[in-house]
């Protein structure tokens, strides 16, 4: 929605002609033949992994099953494996098994899952015999933080979950002593840069607690928040490896799905990370509305970039509505608006007032990136992988 309405309402909008990224993506510039950098750069990084020879990819995750299962050895599980309900942790756990894997499937409710998806996740595990860790955020705390997030009308209000699920999955692979935390993500459907102005740094524990504080939060005991210290703690003194799992398969999304369908009576969403009913309503509602942002336009051009869509029928896609219907819009605001206890009028309050900065409340990206700075070897496939997909 907020695509076409930008290309109509602003006469600086532009798109690339290979993919679709557009001018409401920060520092996107355009080469003679009017080609991104977003898709440029997915070409220069992504290609050897995406495009990879059978041969050589079947040698890299034979090798590295082997290490996962050394590593297992005498204990109850071999790795983490993190599960939204989505199609491709879904797949990460299939495919782990197959290879003779003994995965955790490790999953983190924060109160506003899809029915969807809970079905999706308990027929998944059912099916292959796997123990599901599920950590339920407390809501009251949650709820709290959220409405923080809003009435500081920064952009990521998905920082919250993401940044306790590091803290969940983690946390797990460190109370069972196990190396890996194999994850879903991926180069060839999610190998796009995040535009910069599109997200926030995940790992920033201080500027969920600086935003909490601002806005008058109190009693917050048991939300599992992740800093960047953290982060280095358990990779460098633990040693325990965030791994994009599908970049050792040829990971074809249609496939999957077919097969998750056909075996594990998975079913399937309209668009990406639909399987939670905020972050669908985030996505496909209140990031176009209040912040101009439209992330199918980088799902999709992975997808293009990755050989998986046409240009054209990703353009038919991702125009119009981010949502299947009107009457799936209106179901999913009333629900928010009752959820989070507001009125239709907080809401459209909330949509007019101006996008603030996470910077402005306290922040520990500075010390990150002095951390960079200081060893450049630190950013790691993690980071990598947290700049793109959500
Ligand atoms: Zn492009």
């Amino acid at each position: 929605m907020v695509s076409s309405a930008h290309s109509f309402a602003n006469p600086g909008y532009r798109q690339c002609s290979r993919c679709l990224m557009d001018t409401s993506a920060a520092g996107i510039v355009f080469d003679v033949e009017g080609h991104c950098n977003f898709c440029s750069d997915y070409k220069t990084n992504m290609s050897a992994v995406v495009f990879e020879s059978v041969e050589s990819k079947t040698a890299r995750l034979n090798e590295f099953v082997a290490r996962v299962k050394a590593n297992g050895k005498g204990k109850p599980y071999d790795c983490v494996i993190g599960v939204s309900g989505g199609v491709d942790s879904s797949w990460t756990l299939v495919k782990a098994v197959e290879l003779g894997l003994r995965p955790l499937a490790v999953h983190m409710d924060n109160g506003w899952n899809a029915e969807l998806a809970q079905n999706n996740i308990s027929n998944i595990v059912k099916t292959l015999g796997l123990d599901l860790h599920t950590h339920v955020i407390n809501w009251s705390e949650y709820k709290k933080l959220m409405q923080a997030f809003f009435d500081a009308d920064v952009i990521d209000v998905e920082l919250l979950y993401d940044n306790a699920m590091l803290a969940v999955n983690y946390g797990m692979a460190k109370k069972y002593g196990l190396k890996y935390i194999l994850s879903g993500s991926n180069s060839a459907t999610e190998g796009m840069s995040m535009p910069s102005n599109w997200n926030w740094f995940k790992f920033d524990k201080k500027n969920i607690l600086a935003i909490a504080k601002k806005f008058g939060v109190t009693g917050i005991k048991t939300f599992p928040a992740f800093s960047a210290i953290d982060y280095v703690s358990c990779e460098y003194i633990r040693r325990i490896k965030w791994v994009p799992f599908l970049d050792y398969l040829h990971y074809n999304k249609d496939e999957a799905l077919a097969i998750l369908e056909r075996d594990y009576g998975y079913k399937r969403y309209p668009y990406k990370h639909y399987e939670s009913i905020f972050t669908r309503f985030y996505q496909g509602y209140l990031l176009p509305e209040k912040f101009g942002v439209d992330k199918r336009l980088m799902h999709f051009s992975s997808l293009i970039m990755a050989g998986q869509i046409s240009r054209e029928e990703a353009l038919e896609k991702a125009s119009g509505l981010a949502y299947e219907s009107e009457e799936k819009l209106r179901d999913d605001k009333q629900y928010f608006l009752k959820k989070m206890g507001w009125s239709d009028q907080a809401l459209s309050e909330y949509l007019q007032r101006e996008e603030k900065p996470h910077a402005l409340y306290g922040t520990e990206k500075p010390l990150w990136n002095l951390m960079l700075n200081l060893r450049t070897k630190l950013p790691t496939r993690l980071i990598k992988s947290l700049k793109k997909g959500k």
